[in-house]
C-alpha cells in the first residue's frame, strides 16, 4: 500500500522509521511519502490559510494550495513491485485493460468527521493509496473535501474521538498504523489480528498476563497457569464480556443474540 502525507509539518512523521512502521517500510510493504504542502503555495511567504469567510476567530486552509497538492499527489503511481528474491530489478508493471481501477482513498482528518473504527481500518487496508490531508489552524476549507468526493476517490472524514487536537498530524498517524498493521506480513504473527478488542467477536479483548507468576503480591489467574485449554477459552470469554459490559456496554448492545451461548447469557 502507498501511504501519502501531506503536511505543513512533515518532519512529525520521522516516528514512521521505526518499529513496525519502520519494518513493514523497509520490507516493501508500506510505501509512506510524505509532503510539505508548502511546497505547492504561490507567493513567497509560502502561505497557507487565510481568514474565515463569514468572520470568526482563527485561519482557514486554503482550498487553492491544497487542491494544487492533492492533484499531484493523487496522479502518483502505484507502489512498485518489489525486486525479485535473487535482488534482479523488478519486472515492469503489465497494464491489464481489464484490471479493476486503483482504489484510492482521501482521508481527512477532523472533529467532525465519522468516528474511526476498526471496521473502517480493515476496510482501508483493502486500498491501493490511501492519502491523508493533515488539517491545521480552524481546518481546511470543506470546498476541498466536497471536490474529491465528485471525482473517482473515496473521500473519508474521520474523527479520533471527542476531543479537539491542534492539527491533523497525530490522528494521521493514529489512521496508518491502524491501517498498515492490517496488511499481510506486517505483523510478526497474524494471529493477534483474531482475538482482540474489537475483532469479529464485537468485544474488548480479555486481560492478559505474563511472568512473573506473581507480582508485588497480585496472582496470575490460577486457570491461566492449569493447561486446560477450554477453561482458559471459557475465562477468557467470561472476562471480555464482563469487561465490555463494563466500559462499552454499547458493544454488547450491538451483539447479534445468536452469537451468544447460555453461558454468555449468565455472565
Ligand atoms: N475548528 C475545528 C473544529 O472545531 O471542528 C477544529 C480544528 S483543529 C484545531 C485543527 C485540525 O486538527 C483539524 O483540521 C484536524 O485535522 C485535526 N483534528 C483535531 N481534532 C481532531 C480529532 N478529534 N480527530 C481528527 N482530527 C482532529
Amino acid at each position: 500500500m502507498r501511504v501519502d502525507l501531506v503536511t505543513i509539518f512533515p518532519a512529525y512523521f520521522h516516528v514512521l522509521d521505526f518499529s513496525l512502521m519502520g519494518r513493514a517500510r523497509e520490507a516493501g510493504l508500506l510505501d509512506v511519502v510524505v509532503h510539505d504542502l508548502r511546497g505547492w503555495t504561490a507567493d513567497r511567504h509560502r502561505t497557507v490559510d487565510d481568514a474565515p469567510y463569514g468572520g470568526g476567530a482563527g485561519m482557514v486552509m486554503r482550498a487553492d494550495v491544497w487542491g494544487r497538492a492533492l492533484d499531484e499527489v493523487l496522479a502518483a503511481p502505484p507502489t512498485p513491485p518489489e525486486a525479485d528474491e535473487e535482488g534482479g530489478d523488478a519486472p515492469e508493471p503489465v497494464l491489464d485493460p481489464h484490471a479493476p481501477p486503483r482504489r484510492r482513498i482521501l482521508a481527512f482528518p477532523t472533529p467532525s468527521g465519522v468516528p474511526l473504527t476498526q471496521a473502517i481500518a480493515q476496510d482501508l487496508a483493502g486500498a491501493d493509496q490511501l492519502v491523508i490531508a493533515c488539517g491545521r489552524y480552524e481546518g481546511i476549507d470543506q470546498r476541498v473535501a466536497d471536490h474529491y468526493r465528485d471525482q473517482e476517490v473515496e473521500v473519508l472524514e474521520y474523527s479520533i474521538g471527542d476531543y479537539v487536537l491542534n492539527g491533523g498530524e497525530a490522528a494521521a498517524l493514529v489512521l496508518v498504523e491502524a491501517v498498515a498493521r492490517l496488511l499481510d506480513g506486517v505483523l510478526g504473527n497474524p494471529e493477534s489480528l483474531v482475538e482482540e478488542s474489537y475483532s469479529a467477536a464485537g468485544l474488548l479483548e480479555y486481560p492478559v498476563y505474563t511472568r512473573p507468576r506473581s507480582w508485588r503480591g497480585i496472582e496470575t489467574p490460577e486457570v491461566l497457569l492449569s493447561g486446560d485449554h477450554a477453561r482458559i477459552a471459557r475465562w477468557r470469554r467470561d472476562r471480555s464480556l464482563v469487561r465490555t459490559a463494563r466500559r462499552r456496554p454499547d458493544l454488547i448492545d450491538a451483539l447479534d443474540a445468536k452469537d451468544l451461548d447460555g453461558r454468555d447469557r449468565e455472565v
